[in-house]
């Protein structure tokens, strides 16, 4: 096939697009096949309380196990899954796993508190909170074991209806997080106005930390406003000691990262919690995993 060109000269046929489209189309349905069949899967990242050295939580992070193409990442998958309306659907199972996950290791004696990645779009939806609640419910948990990881984009375009769902959330004993901290239209507004519970700082601030003094301002800064607020501070992507002491210094109340552990499997991480109590480790890492 040749592209054509209409009378005013726009593209509007070409046999690549018609390859994109296939592609498309059966990535689509490779991903319908994916969330039925249990080719979804969740990996657990660990999070490090810096004052007692201990893993008290989790971060949910979602893979796609294809085949072929390997252990795919969410910024792979994610987009085509959104704009396929499979969300809703995929937030509901992420939410289920996890808490069935936070249950089995409170039953095993160990509390551990999930934090799960919650898309714009699924916030927006006003049925959210009640379905969360009876999820929780079902499991006898405590609220205060979940954590939901929200990013600014969802609180900038419908400020209000987003302090609703907040409040409702948050009355079920829910905590609330904002994801990426400081790279989102960040409004000191919403810091105001909105039911939170805790800042993540983007990793971007913690890849620059000790490379760029302006780097330690604005995490020292951070802190100061997120404690200010009665707000819990902490730091995702944590690579090396340097950058774990300089944020133990700055007063960071959590961290996360390829320091202390990788994201991983829940089989994998209950011997990885074991053996590190087992040692009486507090120490954050270096990671036991190598680079995946
Ligand atoms: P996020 O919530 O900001 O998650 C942190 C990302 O940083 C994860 O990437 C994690 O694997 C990675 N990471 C952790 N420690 C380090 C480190 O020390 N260094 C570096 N360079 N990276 C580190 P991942 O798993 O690829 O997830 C990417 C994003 O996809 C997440 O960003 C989150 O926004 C989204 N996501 C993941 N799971 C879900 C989910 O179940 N639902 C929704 N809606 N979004 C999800
Ligand atoms: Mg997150
Ligand atoms: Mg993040
Ligand atoms: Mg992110």
């Amino acid at each position: 096939y040749r592209a054509k060109t209409s009378r005013s000269g726009h593209h509007v046929y070409s046999a690549a697009d018609d390859t994109r489209g296939a592609e498309r189309l059966r990535d689509l349905e490779e991903l319908r096949i994916a969330l039925t069949c249990g080719h979804l899967t969740l990996h657990y990242q660990p999070k490090l309380d810096v004052a007692s050295g201990l893993i008290d939580g989790v971060e949910v992070l979602i893979r796609w196990d294809h085949g072929n193409r390997g252990m795919l990442k969410p910024g792979e998958f994610l987009p085509l899954l959104e704009e396929a309306g499979l969300m809703p659907r995929m937030t509901d199972w992420v939410l289920e796993q996890a808490l069935d996950q936070a249950r089995s290791w409170q039953s095993g004696g160990r509390s551990l508190t999930v934090a799960v990645n919650i898309s714009a779009a699924s916030l927006a939806d006003d049925t959210l909170p009640d379905r969360v609640a009876a999820m929780i419910a079902a499991r006898r948990l405590p609220p205060a074991a979940l954590t939901l990881e929200i990013t600014e984009d969802f609180l900038v375009a419908d400020p209000a209806r987003a302090r609703l769902i907040l409040l409702r959330l948050r009355q079920t004993g829910i905590r609330i997080s904002i994801d990426d901290f400081g790279t989102g239209y960040s409004s000191l507004a919403y810091l105001r106005d909105l039911p939170l519970d805790e800042l993540k700082l983007d990793q971007s601030f913690v890849a620059s930390l000790g490379a760029d003094p302006r780097a330690t301002t604005l995490v020292q800064t951070t802190v100061t406003l997120a404690h200010g607020l009665g707000l819990r501070m902490v730091a995702e992507g944590v690579e090396n000691r340097e950058a774990f002491e300089e944020l133990q210094r700055l007063g960071c109340d959590e961290v996360q990262g390829y320091l202390i552990a990788r994201p991983m499997p829940a089989a994998d991480l209950t011997g990885w919690l074991a053996a590190r109590s087992g040692a009486g480790n507090t120490d954050p890492g270096p990671g036991s995993r190598p680079p995946a």
